[in-house]
C-alpha cells in the first residue's frame, strides 16, 4: 500500500496535467423554444490528441502501469482510433514506448496513424480475424516481456471508468440528465456509477454509436454489476459505426456553423443529433438542465471531410 501511495505521488509529480473542461451553455433556437437548458462539458478541450475521454481512460491505466515499473504500453485500435491517437501521445509525454495492433492491412496509412508514428508509436498491421483474438495477439508478440503494460481497446476497463467519474466530480451544479456517446461503454459506465454513488436524482443516458447498442448495458454491468441501469437510445447510430446519412451531416454542419464548436459525424455528431430529437420530441420537461458529455476525438473529421456537401446555412 505504501508503495502504491509512493508511486501514485511520482506519478502525480510526473502528470503535471492540470486539465481544462469547462460547461459551456449552448443556445440553440430550437432547444430555447422547448425551455431546457443544454450545457457541453468541454472534454474535447482537454489536449489536442489526448483528447476528451481518451485522457480520462488512460489517467489510471497510466499510473497502474508504473506502478508495475512498466515503460511500454500495448494497445489495439482501428485504423482511425482515437485511443491510438492518444495513446501515443501519453506515451511520447510521459516517457513511455508505445506499441499498436492496428486493424488492417499492413501498410494502411491516414493521417491519424501518421499521427501516431510521429509520437513513437510501432504499428503491427493484423488482419481482422486474428485481432480478433487479442490477448492471443499480445501473448504472442509480448507473453515473455516484462516491460509491456496491456490497454484495452478504445481503453474499455475498470481503470478506464474510474477516470471517467472523475468528471462527474468537477460538475458546477446538478443536472436532471448527463448524455455521453457510447463505444465501448467505458466512459458511460464511470459516470453512472459516480451518480449512483451519490444518490443524485441525475439520470444518466447513452447514445451507442453502433447497432444493436444493447450490449452497451452488458458492458457496463461487467464493470459496475450493481448500480441503477444508464438509459440507453439504441436509434441513433446511423446503420452503424462511422456510418453517416445525409440527415447525419447536414445537423453536424449546423451545429458547428451555429455554435462554433467542432463535432464530427462518428461520436459527437450522433449523440447531439440524438439529443435535438429528443428535445423536439419533448422526451424532457420544462426547465430541466441536461449536460452534454463532448468526448473529443476531433481527428476523426479528417477521415470524413469528403462526405460533406457544404452547405449554406445561412439561408
Ligand atoms: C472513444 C470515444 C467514445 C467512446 O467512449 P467509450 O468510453 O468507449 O464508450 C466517445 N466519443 C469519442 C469522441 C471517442 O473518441
Amino acid at each position: 500500500m505504501k508503495q502504491f501511495s509512493l508511486n501514485l505521488f511520482s506519478f502525480n509529480v510526473m502528470l503535471p496535467f492540470k486539465i481544462h473542461s469547462p460547461e459551456t451553455e449552448l443556445y440553440l433556437p430550437a432547444w430555447e423554444k422547448k425551455h431546457v437548458k443544454v450545457t457541453l462539458k468541454r472534454d474535447d478541450l482537454i489536449h489536442p490528441f489526448i483528447s476528451g475521454n481518451k485522457w480520462r481512460k488512460l489517467k489510471y491505466n497510466l499510473a497502474e502501469a508504473i506502478r508495475l515499473q512498466k515503460n511500454h504500453l500495448v494497445t489495439f485500435g482501428g485504423a482511425w482510433s482515437n485511443h491510438l491517437l492518444a495513446t501515443a501521445c501519453a506515451g511520447a509525454t510521459f516517457k513511455f514506448r508505445t506499441t499498436a495492433f492496428v486493424r488492417g492491412e499492413e501498410g494502411v496509412n491516414n493521417p491519424v496513424l501518421a499521427m501516431c508514428r510521429l509520437f513513437g508509436m510501432q504499428l503491427i498491421y493484423v488482419e481482422r480475424e486474428s485481432y480478433r483474438n487479442k490477448e492471443n495477439l499480445y501473448k504472442t508478440y509480448f507473453g515473455q516481456d516484462p516491460t509491456t503494460f496491456y490497454i484495452h481497446e478504445g481503453g474499455y476497463g475498470i481503470l478506464g471508468a474510474k477516470g471517467c467519474a472523475e468528471l462527474v466530480d468537477e460538475l458546477q451544479q446538478e443536472y436532471q440528465h448527463i448524455f455521453t456517446a457510447c463505444g465501448t461503454g467505458t466512459t458511460l459506465a464511470g459516470i453512472a456509477n459516480a451518480i449512483d454513488k451519490r444518490d443524485a436524482l441525475t439520470r444518466v443516458h447513452g447514445i451507442p454509436v453502433l447497432k444493436n447498442g444493447g450490449f452497451i448495458q452488458e458492458e457496463v454491468d461487467q464493470l459496475y454489476p450493481n448500480i441503477a441501469p444508464p438509459i440507453l437510445h439504441l436509434n441513433y447510430h446511423f446503420g452503424g459505426y462511422a456510418k453517416t446519412t445525409a440527415d447525419l451531416l447536414s445537423f453536424v454542419q449546423n451545429f458547428v456553423t451555429n455554435t462554433g464548436i467542432m463535432i464530427e459525424p462518428t461520436y459527437t455528431g450522433k449523440l447531439l443529433y440524438a439529443l435535438d430529437d429528443l428535445i423536439k420530441n419533448d422526451y424532457f420537461t420544462p426547465a430541466d438542465k441536461i449536460l452534454v458529455v463532448h468526448t473529443g476525438g476531433l481527428t476523426g473529421i479528417l477521415g470524413m471531410y469528403e462526405r460533406f456537401n457544404f452547405i449554406d446555412v445561412h439561408q
